[in-house]
Order: structure tokens, then C-alpha cells, then sequence
């Protein structure tokens, strides 16, 4: 039975064929090299590449999009720095000054104006509405200070969507203000983070930056209206399920732990143990290996934020469950002496600890499906109001 959620004509053969030729071309062994060296998550020439063929915001249908898509990740391409301009993007064309837009939007599609995300700040994590970074109005200027951290890609972008106080005195949430900040502006500083995951990511200081008020987005005060959609999309991805979309937005990590799989399924066809036989002929090891089969093919089939916690906890929990088969070579990283399949389980192992942290943490997932899904009430933590109130807090 074809479980295919589109048959390819031949004008969908001829856009496959097209895209292959784009991969071969752009993502080369030297690109992945290269990511897998610095982690920053993004390569100019390609960036550029993408926007000549207008696929930094494809105008495609949804089987060619898919298509590019399957073929852009099957071929590791560094997009994350595309992910945060897309996700970015939508919140401009909807909040920014005409003129702004204007001037804004044949840049980003050309590749040439490149956006990140400054939300999260040393003290408030996952409390995104919690910002302490202030900015003070100035006449038609407003004067920001602050830090923000992990503002992944800013080495490679223009602007920052940068999440800011600018009334102390309301409510948490009713007190930000966003604004699309200029990263060249003095007073910006970029320092690098790297983390055990490979990944390269910044803690960004701001130091009386002056940024002009014609870089707000949306109302005074009213920042967290303007977030809540690029929020949304990344907690929540596009909601797709006609076959031609992730159901969930973890599931490129997922296919992360395919193919790590697949490496140690070949170790245990090939690797002879000392009494000839091959790991595979063990039974437990068979059973091993296709629990972790079933498992990542679970996890690509679970929607939305369960999906998300889903492929977390099976990347986390697999990865270390194919080191513990191979043994300790499959730890050697990428480029090391003796190092197995190129280091591919080194990499998804250290890699997958982050997927429980990055666009909120699988515990904080599991407060959205607990509110958003099960309609369940807020969580009660302690040190809340209502738990203090209820006078059980000591
Ligand atoms: C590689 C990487 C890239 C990132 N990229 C970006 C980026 O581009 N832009 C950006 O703004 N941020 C980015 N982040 C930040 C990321 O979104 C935060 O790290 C994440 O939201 C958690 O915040 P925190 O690390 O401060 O942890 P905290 O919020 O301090 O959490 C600490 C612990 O408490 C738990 N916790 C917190 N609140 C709750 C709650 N309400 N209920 C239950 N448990 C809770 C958490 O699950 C965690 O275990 C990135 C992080 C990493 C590691």
C-alpha cells in the first residue's frame, strides 16, 4: 500500500530534480564541515543562494515546499538563523512602520537583512514576560539597557527582536514593549556561547543604545500582543496535518535519531564479536534497536506539544541507548582518531540534551499541554500567590 500523501507528476519530479541539483550545489561536505565546527547555524553563500531562488519565504504549494524542506534537512543545511528571520518576519509585516517594511522586506527575501531572537535574560529563562531589559523614551528616541542570553545567531544577523521593559510599574505582562534593534547600533556588544550540544549562541549586552522610535513594533506597552505570534509559531508550529508538514516542530531532531540509528544498525550487521558472531544475531540487541525504531516513528506521528516533549525525551533517551551498544569509539567526535560513523552518535547525544531546553523547556511544555490541550488550570508552584494564600507556603 503507498502511504504517499502526494503522487509526484511530472512537474513535481522536475521541482525534486531542480532542488537536488540546488543541495548538491550549496550544501556541500565544506558547509557541513564547517557547521559542524562552529555551530552557528547558518552559512552566507547559501542564505544568499536561498534568497535568488525566493525560498527565504517560499511562495510554493505545499507539496513543494515539502519537498524542499525533506531535501534542505536530509542534506544537515545549517538554516536556524532562516527559521529566526521567518519566524521574525511575520511579526514585522504585521507590527512595522510602513516605511520600515518597505525598506525591510526585498532585503530579508534577498538573504541581505537576517533577524534573532532576544528574548530570554539571565534571570527570567522561561518567564519571558519577566524582562528586566529596560528602554526609556528619549524624545523620538529610546535609550535600552540590558543583557539578554542566548540570542542564537546574532553573529549573523542585522536585528534583534528584542523583548523590553518600558513600564515597570503594571502588571508583568503589560509593561514590554518590542522593537526590531539594530544590531551595528553602539552600545551592542555579541559575546559567544558554546554550548555541550555543538551549538554556537551569544549573550548579548546592551549599553545605552539608542534606537530610534520608527524601530518600535506595535504599541507602547502592548509588546506581548506582538510576540505571542512568533511565540506561538514556535511553540506550536503552522498546525498542518495533510501529510505534507512535521507534525510537530521537534521532528527534524527526530530524523536526527534516524539516522544515528541507521549507523548502528550497520555496526551490528558488520562489528564481529570474539565468537564470530554479529551483534545483530542477539536477539536483545535486536529488541534495542527496534524499540528505538518504534519509538522516533511514535514521536514523528505525535502532534503539537506532545510531539515536542515526545522526540525530546526519545532523542535523549535513544541516543544514550545506541553509546551504551556501540560502545565508548561511538563517543569519539567528528574528526578524531578512530572516530565511528563520523562521529554521528557523539554529536546527536551531546546534541539532544539541548532539544529539552531550547524554545521552552519540555517541563514547561508540559504546563501548555496541561492548560492549552486538557484545559487543565494554571499550575500551582510554590511561591505563587495562591499557594501563599492558601497558607500552605513555609
Ligand atoms: C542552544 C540554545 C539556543 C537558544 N536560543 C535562543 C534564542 O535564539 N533566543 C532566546 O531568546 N532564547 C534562546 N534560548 C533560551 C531558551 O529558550 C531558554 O534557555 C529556555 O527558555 C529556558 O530558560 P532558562 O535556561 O533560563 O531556564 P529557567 O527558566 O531558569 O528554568 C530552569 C529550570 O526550571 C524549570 N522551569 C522554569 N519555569 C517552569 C515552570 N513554569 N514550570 C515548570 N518548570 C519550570 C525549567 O524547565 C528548567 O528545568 C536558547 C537556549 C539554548 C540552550
Amino acid at each position: 500500500m503507498d502511504f504517499s500523501a502526494v503522487v509526484l507528476d511530472d512537474e513535481l519530479e522536475a521541482f525534486a530534480a531542480e532542488v537536488r541539483e540546488f543541495v548538491a550545489a550549496h550544501v556541500t561536505d565544506e558547509v557541513r564541515a564547517e557547521e559542524r565546527r562552529t555551530g552557528s547555524g547558518f552559512n552566507l553563500a547559501l542564505h544568499k543562494a536561498m534568497g535568488a531562488k525566493g525560498w527565504i519565504v517560499p511562495r510554493l504549494d505545499r507539496a513543494r515546499l515539502r519537498i524542499l524542506e525533506l531535501a534542505l534537512e536530509a542534506a544537515d543545511a545549517p538554516l536556524i538563523t532562516l527559521s529566526t528571520t521567518r519566524l521574525v518576519l511575520s511579526a514585522v509585516e504585521r507590527y512595522a512602520a510602513a516605511d520600515l517594511r518597505a525598506e525591510l522586506l526585498p532585503k530579508v527575501l534577498a538573504g541581505d537583512v537576517r533577524f534573532c531572537l532576544g528574548y530570554t535574560e539571565p534571570d527570567g529563562g522561561s518567564d519571558i514576560a519577566a524582562a528586566k531589559t529596560r528602554a526609556v523614551r528619549d524624545g523620538d528616541e529610546w535609550v535600552v539597557n540590558g543583557q539578554k542570553v542566548f540570542t542564537t545567531g546574532a553573529q549573523n544577523c542585522q536585528y534583534t527582536f528584542l523583548i523590553t521593559r518600558t513600564d515597570p510599574s503594571v502588571p508583568k505582562h503589560k509593561g514590554l514593549t518590542m522593537f526590531l534593534l539594530p544590531l551595528e547600533t553602539p552600545g551592542v556588544e555579541i559575546g559567544p556561547i558554546h554550548t555541550v550540544g555543538g551549538e554556537r549562541t551569544n549573550v548579548v549586552y546592551y549599553g545605552d543604545v539608542r534606537v530610534p522610535d520608527r524601530y518600535r513594533l506595535g504599541p507602547v506597552n502592548g509588546g506581548w500582543a506582538v510576540l505571542r505570534g512568533p511565540l506561538d509559531e514556535e511553540h506550536f508550529g503552522a498546525g498542518h496535518t495533510d501529510g505534507l508538514a512535521d507534525l510537530n516542530i521537534g521532528s527534524s531532531w527526530a530524523r536526527l535519531q534516524r539516522r544515528g540509528l541507521a549507523a548502528a544498525v550497520r555496526w551490528a550487521r558488520t562489528a564481529r564479536r570474539p565468537d564470530g558472531s554479529h551483534p545483530i544475531d542477539d536477539p536483545t540487541v535486536r529488541v534495542r534497536l527496534g524499540r528505538i525504531a518504534l519509538d522516533v516513528e511514535a514521536a514523528l506521528g505525535t502532534p503539537g506539544p506532545m510531539g515536542r516533549v515526545r522526540v525530546s525525551e526519545t532523542l535523549i533517551r535513544g541516543s544514550a541507548d545506541l553509546v551504551d551498544l556501540v560502545g565508548p569509539e561511538a563517543l569519539l567526535p567528528q574528526g578524531t582518531e578512530g572516530c565511528w560513523e563520523d562521529g554521528i552518535l557523539d554529536y546527536a547525544h551531546r546534541f539532544a540534551q539541548g532539544t529539552a531546553i531550547y524554545g521552552g523547556t519540555t517541563e514547561v511544555f508540559r504546563n501548555i499541554i496541561a492548560q492549552h490541550v486538557l484545559g487543565l488550570p494554571r499550575p500551582v508552584l510554590p511561591g505563587s500567590k495562591a499557594l501563599v494564600g492558601a497558607g500552605t507556603a513555609r
